[in-house]
């Protein structure tokens, strides 16, 4: 079949071949990494496509195009973290602009949030959005962005992206989708309506642990160009080598993707059977709260769980000290897999008090569930649990 009769191609085609054989100066197959920070103008007052490496660059652009293309996008902003993409969603706001975000929303947003809020750039309310009618509630004081994280961060809670979207156009408030911990593989926001998606590419998109970097996508054109014409004022932008891995990294995100989540789903079963365990939080299970949602808004359960040992906290670390290819480290979405305890690596700054009322105890354990061989994963996790 000629690409004609087959339609536009597949997700996966055009994060395998995103650049591929595009180069027109010496037909390299793998496009060329562009690191130069100055680009020579056509002659008087005549500037080419590129001028300065701020403004723009042929390699992270490549990257912005390909995440645009495969979360349906107008456009993409490539920035240096998963932070700065946030933050350059917060550059437009006036002083007295009110922002919501989730209460349970990764650690760093909250931060960021509160630190630019606290100094009155903006107003920003923390809310259940899980809770359609505490969300309904907020936005009776027209907002004019609402950030969306869905699933949560430890708890895996999956909020119900088509129905914030619809309740925040009523009033004019934009939803901005953080896609982190699903890529756009099992989930993609702006198919929901979003305006914006949020990613730190630090995670699954490069999928290697060996960059910090982030995205914003932006559904209409012109959100696109005024986000590019902050992120150059502002000064975000992504490093080109950090690009150019993290487009290589993409090329493989589909199999990847798939074939992590059918590990974590094994594992998510493998736990939730497992004597010394007394819950598993994975959207994948029958049993999880917010099955039925992720189930119709997802296209995948993705490959991040976590679980709560039974007894004291003691077990944790009798587990930690014995369980074997999970490395213990914060992050998430590379090929190696990762533990982490919530209650002293990523949320002990939120305090006791706070990770009570999040649902966070000190026997949760996150994984994020790698590319090893199953049956290796699960004789490791065995390892672990039976030193409890
Ligand atoms: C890691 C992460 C971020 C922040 O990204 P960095 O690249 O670390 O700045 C934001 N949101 C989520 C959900 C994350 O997991």
């Amino acid at each position: 079949m000629t690409e004609d009769e087959s339609g536009d191609p597949k997700p996966e085609t055009i994060a395998a071949s995103f650049g591929v054989a595009s180069d027109l100066s010496h037909a390299a197959v793998v496009p060329p990494l562009y690191l130069s920070s100055t680009y020579a103008f056509d002659g008087y007052d005549k500037p080419g496509a590129y001028d300065y490496g701020r403004a723009g660059n042929p390699t992270r652009d490549m990257l912005g195009q390909a995440l645009a293309a495969l979360e349906g996008g107008a456009g993409a902003v490539v920035t240096s973290s998963g932070m700065a993409a946030v933050d350059l969603l917060l550059a437009r706001l006036r002083p007295g602009e009110l922002v919501l975000a989730p209460h349970d929303c990764y650690g760093g947003t909250m931060r960021l949030l509160k630190a630019r809020a606290g100094l009155d750039q903006f107003r920003i309310r923390f809310i259940d959005q899980g809770d359609l009618r505490e969300v309904e509630r907020a936005l009776e004081e027209r907002p004019v962005l609402m950030i969306v994280e869905t699933p949560s961060n430890p708890m895996m809670r999956v909020s119900d992206i088509a129905a914030l979207v619809l309740r925040a156009h009523d009033v004019e408030t934009k939803v901005a989708v953080d896609n982190t911990f699903l890529s756009p593989v099992c989930q993609r926001p702006l198919e929901f309506g979003a305006d914006f998606v949020i990613h730190s590419t630090t995670k699954y998109l490069n999928g290697h642990s060996d960059i910090v970097g982030g995205a914003v996508v932006a559904a209409d054109p012109e959100q696109a160009e005024e986000l590019a014409h902050w992120s150059n004022v502002a000064g975000s932008c992504g490093a080109p080598f950090d690009a150019w891995l993290t487009l290589r990294g993409l090329r493989t995100l589909y199999p990847r993707m798939r074939q992590q989540q059918a590990t974590a789903m094994s594992i998510a079963r493998y736990l939730a059977d497992h004597p010394t365990i007394s819950k598993v939080y994975y959207p994948g299970l029958e049993s999880h709260h917010t099955h039925a949602i992720a189930l119709r808004q997802q296209k995948g359960f993705g490959a991040m769980l976590s679980f709560e040992l039974k007894g004291s906290a003691e077990k944790v670390r009798r587990f930690i000290q014995s369980v074997k290819f999970f490395t213990l480290a914060e992050s998430l979405g590379g090929v190696e897999s990762l533990v982490s305890h919530p209650a002293t690596m990523t949320h002990a700054d939120m305090g006791a008090e706070a990770r009570a009322e999040a649902g966070i105890t000190d026997n949760l354990l996150r994984l994020s569930v790698g590319l090893e061989a199953e049956s290796d994963l699960l004789a490791g996790l065995e390892r672990g649990l039976s030193a409890c």
